[in-house]
């Protein structure tokens, strides 16, 4: 299993088939052009010895018919001429009678035998027969034997010729080609390793620079050999940035969280001590020190409470409780909740809908996110202020606005106000019992529902914030 992996992997890796690449691309052409080589080298040679063979055999053959060797093969001239044919093309030469019979054989085996083959009985019909048999190798041709005047096939002249000398050639050829072709081989194979190891070295450059970059000995990637690595190096660079800001929020996030939990627990162990330390304490001591022990208690399940609402929204970001809510009772039951805090600060809480709306939402934490939006313009306002939120929507979104008439946001602190535990007044929001999560968890309620939030204010004169949400859910 392990050997099948490392043989899979060896092929997979770019070095590899860069080599066999190159390889294929310096061997294969020369390779096939050995082979179109010898064959037409085969090819013209053969035929080059056909038409010679035919030339010098067209002249036998007038001289054969000439001089009536037909009749009397004793033909001096004639026998020697067919001795000189058949030693200089290392063949074999017959003359055939009108009656199939071999009446001259060089080799001088098969005189006063018939013969009767498909290209002799052809050439009586007055045909030129040139056949190449290369399993064999020889050349064999028939030539009829033709009257001039009558043209009458009177015999048939067959040479056969051996092609052996050829095809040595074209061994001798084809092993040159092959020692030619096997240094080339180990030249380009050398050639293929050395350029295959310089063009994949930036990969690996690139590994080790990730590795550097991950043990912070480098800031940064910077492989810029090829545009492609420069690319990736310039996408790592990017995403590792972001994993470093959402490494230092989340620490950041921590140490918040301990601080803010921490602070009820130190308030309550002050209280706690200094009741222990004292001697005689009256009894209303007690239930005034009891009664802050109580409130910081309040406040640190408040703060836990808020912590889980934010931990849970980021967890199930992908699974909100989507159904259809009619947005204005939605809507009238926040208010109505909230009035009761509004009136004990003499603040005027109006509600203004201005259509009737439904939409597709989780419930629960859109109630939430419009919570929080109207608890802050309540806590934040000033004496008989007023809030006013009003609803309204088009075919596409509904649309929150919660307007108050409070001390307003300074302009530096709009950037943050989103962040987890920010507070634009520290000791203010704790003493109206802020924690600093209600606008994230707002804001998340509303990303999650591909909603969108605004916020515009004037310091001294007021806050307002604009929430968009669509009508209908868009599942990611
Ligand atoms: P908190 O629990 O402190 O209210 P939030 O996240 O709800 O935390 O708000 C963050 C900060 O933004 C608040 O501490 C407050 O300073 C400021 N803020 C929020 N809403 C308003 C508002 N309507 N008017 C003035 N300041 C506001």
């Amino acid at each position: 299993m392990a050997g099948k992996r490392k043989i899979q992997s060896f092929f997979k890796s770019l070095k590899v088939r860069l080599v066999l690449l190159f390889l294929i691309i310096g061997i294969l052409p020369s390779a096939v052009l050995q082979v179109g080589i010898l064959h037409s080298y085969e090819t013209k040679a053969v035929s080059n010895r056909s038409i010679d063979i035919l030339n010098q055999a067209k002249i036998l053959v007038n001289q054969i018919v000439f001089n009536h060797y037909l009749e009397d093969t004793s033909s001096e001239i004639i026998n020697s001429q067919l001795e000189q044919l058949s030693n200089i093309y290392d063949g074999r030469v017959m003359v055939i009678d009108g009656n199939f019979k071999i009446i001259k054989d060089s080799y001088g085996l098969d005189e006063g035998k018939s013969i009767v083959s498909e290209e002799v009985i052809r050439s009586f019909r007055g045909e030129e027969i040139s056949k190449y048999d290369s399993e064999n190798c020889y050349i064999e041709m028939t030539l009829p034997l033709t009257e001039k005047e009558s043209k009458e096939v009177l015999g048939v002249l067959l040479v056969s010729v051996s092609t052996d000398s050829i095809l040595l050639n074209k061994d001798y050829l084809q092993n040159s080609a092959l020692i030619l072709e096997v240094s080339c081989a180990l030249v380009v194979a050398l050639i293929a390793v050395f350029l295959a190891k310089k063009m994949t070295s930036p990969f690996y450059k690139m590994a080790k620079g990730i590795v550097e970059v991950q043990n912070g000995y480098a800031s940064e990637l910077n492989e810029n050999t090829y545009t492609e690595t420069d690319l990736i190096s310039y996408r790592f660079n990017q995403l590792f940035g972001r994993m470093k800001v959402l490494d230092e929020s989340r620490e950041e996030f921590v140490s918040n969280v301990s601080h803010e939990l921490k602070t009820p627990l130190t308030s309550m162990k002050v209280l706690a001590d200094s009741l222990n330390s004292m001697e005689n304490v009256p009894l209303e001591l007690y239930q005034e020190f009891m009664n802050d022990i109580g409130n910081e208690i309040d406040r640190e399940t408040k703060i836990i409470n808020d912590l889980l609402s934010l931990v849970k929204m980021d967890r199930s970001a992908g699974d909100l409780n989507i159904s259809s809510v009619n947005i204005n009772e939605l809507m009238d039951l926040i208010l109505k909740r909230l009035r009761p805090i509004a009136e004990r600060q003499n603040i005027e809480l109006v509600l203004e809908s201005f259509r009737p709306v439904s939409a597709e939402v989780d419930e629960v934490k859109l109630t939430l996110a419009i919570t929080n939006l109207v608890e802050n313009a309540i806590k934040y306002n000033k004496p008989e202020g007023w809030v006013h939120v009003s609803l309204n929507a088009d075919h596409q979104y509904f649309y929150v606005k919660v307007e108050d008439s409070g001390m307003g946001i300074p302009e530096e602190s709009l950037e943050h106000i989103y962040e987890r535990f920010y507070r634009v007044d520290k000791s203010h929001s704790r003493e109206i019992g802020g924690t600093g999560l209600g606008l994230a968890i707002t804001r998340n309620a509303i990303l999650m529902h591909r909603g969108a939030i605004k916020v515009f204010s004037t310091e001294g004169e007021g806050t307002t914030f604009n929430v968009r949400i669509p009508l209908n859910y868009i599942a990611s």
